[in-house]
């Protein structure tokens, strides 16, 4: 973001009263962690601050310090759509086509507010007035964190802004190992520790509040594990029945997928999920090393996201979803051995 972008953007925040912060659909804890962090930030300046969800997200994240002050759109839409029409600044983080707001979309299109977006997912369309996209970055909380800096603002973040942050680098970075966590990121995080996160907390809070449901169903997805050595590749796949049987809660299923990377040689691990409502199976891709799955779910999945995390869905029956994925694979020679 050039200099020159953030002397106007200063100037827009010196007059705006009403900002509204969007993150994505399905928001994860950096969409979550960003739009907090944000908020706070803002809030803390004298502006009239709303975060909007597009929809509802999962309980480990409901924690986070603002937490109770977000609006589902979902479930708030004539409030929701009040506010947006008042805002002056929207802020959409942590996506970068209109389309992953959801149900949001056209309401987001109709507004006349100046667009701010800040994301780092690749080839970001040009929807907002001031673009800050940066796809080496580990997460948009470390951008935030960025954002801060280039206001000059780094010595008025507090620890429940510290705390946002960290919650979204930590889990986009799948605790800080994935190839895009730099020395930077660790740099960024050694400063919010500094301004009051507490680091063994939040990865309690994030990661060990599991019930006996989610641990349950956990086993059951690891049963449904298959290995395909030949194409370094493990695939999970989980029923909307075995998710009834456990009581599954939005996000219980989060994380499960890495444990395909686990095994050793495997480098492209998948997990399908069906959603009988939307009638769907989402699926969610990850990889190791050069493998880009973002293009492997833009090219097969109608999905997309990085090169290293994407997801995508799929309208044919689970059976068939996997039989097409299995189809697929020998044609992707990097995958062989
Ligand atoms: P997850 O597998 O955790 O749902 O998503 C992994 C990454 O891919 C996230 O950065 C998410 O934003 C992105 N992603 C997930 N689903 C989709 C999708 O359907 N379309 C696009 N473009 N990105 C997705
Ligand atoms: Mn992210």
């Amino acid at each position: 973001m050039i200099e020159q972008a953030i002397l106007e953007i200063t100037a827009e925040l010196s007059q705006a009263k009403n900002i509204v912060i969007v993150p994505h659909k399905g928001p994860d804890g950096d969409a979550i962690g960003s739009s907090l962090g944000l908020m706070h930030f803002l809030r803390d300046k004298g502006h009239k601050v709303n975060v909007i969800a597009p929809n509802d997200y999962p309980r480990f994240l409901k924690w986070l310090p603002g937490n109770d002050d977000v609006i589902i759109y979902e479930k708030e839409k004539t409030n929701a759509e009040n506010l947006i029409n008042n805002a002056d600044l929207v802020f959409a983080l942590d996506f970068n086509h209109l389309d992953r707001s959801g149900d949001m979309q056209e309401i987001l299109t109709a507004s006349e507010a100046v667009f701010i977006m800040i994301d780092h997912h690749r080839e970001p369309s040009d929807f907002a007035n001031y673009t800050y996209s940066d796809a080496e970055m580990s997460s948009t909380c470390e951008m935030v964190y960025h954002f801060i800096e280039k206001l000059r603002a780094v010595p008025k973040i507090t620890p429940e802004i510290a705390t946002c942050l960290y919650v979204g680098i930590m889990t986009d970075t799948g605790s800080f190992r994935f190839s895009a966590t730099s020395a930077e990121t660790h740099r960024v995080i050694a400063d919010l520790i500094d301004k009051g996160a507490v680091n063994h907390k939040i990865h309690n809070n994030v990661f060990d509040t599991f019930n006996e449901d989610r641990l349950q169903l956990l086993g059951t997805a690891l049963q449904n594990l298959r290995v395909k050595p030949q194409f370094k590749t493990a695939y999970i796949s989980i029923t909307q029945e075995e998710l009834d049987k456990h009581n599954f809660q939005k996000g219980d299923t989060e994380g499960f997928v890495n444990y395909g990377l686990a095994i050793e040689n495997v480098v492209f691990a998948v997990i399908f999920i069906e959603n009988k409502q939307e009638g769907i199976i989402k699926i969610s891709f990850r990889s190791k090393g050069d493998f880009n799955v973002n293009e492997f779910a833009r090219a097969h999945f109608e999905g997309g996201g990085h090169n290293n995390a994407a997801g995508g869905k799929s309208e044919l029956s689970m059976e068939n979803t996997i039989a097409k994925f299995n189809t697929i694979l020998p044609d992707y020679k990097e995958l062989q051995q």
